[in-house]
């Protein structure tokens, strides 16, 4: 990014917002070297943040491992779909605002606990208990996918638990 003014290449960004439609992100700099402020749009996808994990691995964060923990979490909870989504959205949005390059897998973690103890204290439990035995949270949608996976074509043996179809939000209502 070259400032406008006298094409320096050095700037520092003071702010951060995702746009509407969540696929551009506009930043405004602040060139080190002449002071002039000036605005970029940028790829969101260009501005994703690596997941450090635990054993230096790194990975670009991906929203749908989030997706996919969330929805763990919440089955069969009264909690839709639509509002899982947002979560996920949201937890994005804040990796994107907050302009790091790489972040440790924990804080990917720590912001789905976050989210699921606004939400729901089942779902925050079931996935507090899962998560902390795991400590790392690829580890944890790892596993996750594992088992969605062998829900879904069933070709490795299907020992743990019944893998009763539950494709469908087959939500049940809560007293609650
Ligand atoms: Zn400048």
């Amino acid at each position: 990014m070259k400032c406008p003014a006298c094409r320096d290449l050095n700037n520092r960004v003071i702010d951060s917002r995702l746009g509407k439609d969540g696929d551009v992100i506009r930043r405004r700099r602040e060139c080190e070297k002449c002071g002039r402020r000036f605005t970029t749009y940028e790829r969101v996808e260009d501005y994703l943040p690596s997941v450090v994990k635990k054993d230096g691995r790194r990975e670009t964060f991906d929203r749908l491992k989030v997706l996919a923990g969330l929805k763990k979490a919440c089955e069969k909870r009264p909690i839709s779909v639509e509002t899982i989504e947002e979560t996920a959205d949201a937890i994005e949005r804040n990796l994107l605002e907050a302009g790091d390059k790489e972040v440790p897998s924990s804080v990917v973690g720590e912001a789905i606990m976050t989210a699921l103890h606004d939400l729901d204290s089942v779902a925050y439990v079931r996935f507090a208990s899962v998560y902390r035995s795991f400590q790392d949270i690829d580890e944890f949608v790892d596993e996750l996918e594992d088992l969605l996976k062998e829900r879904r074509g069933a070709r490795k043996s299907r020992r743990k638990r019944s893998a009763a179809g539950k494709v469908g939000g087959a939500n049940r209502p809560s007293s609650e």
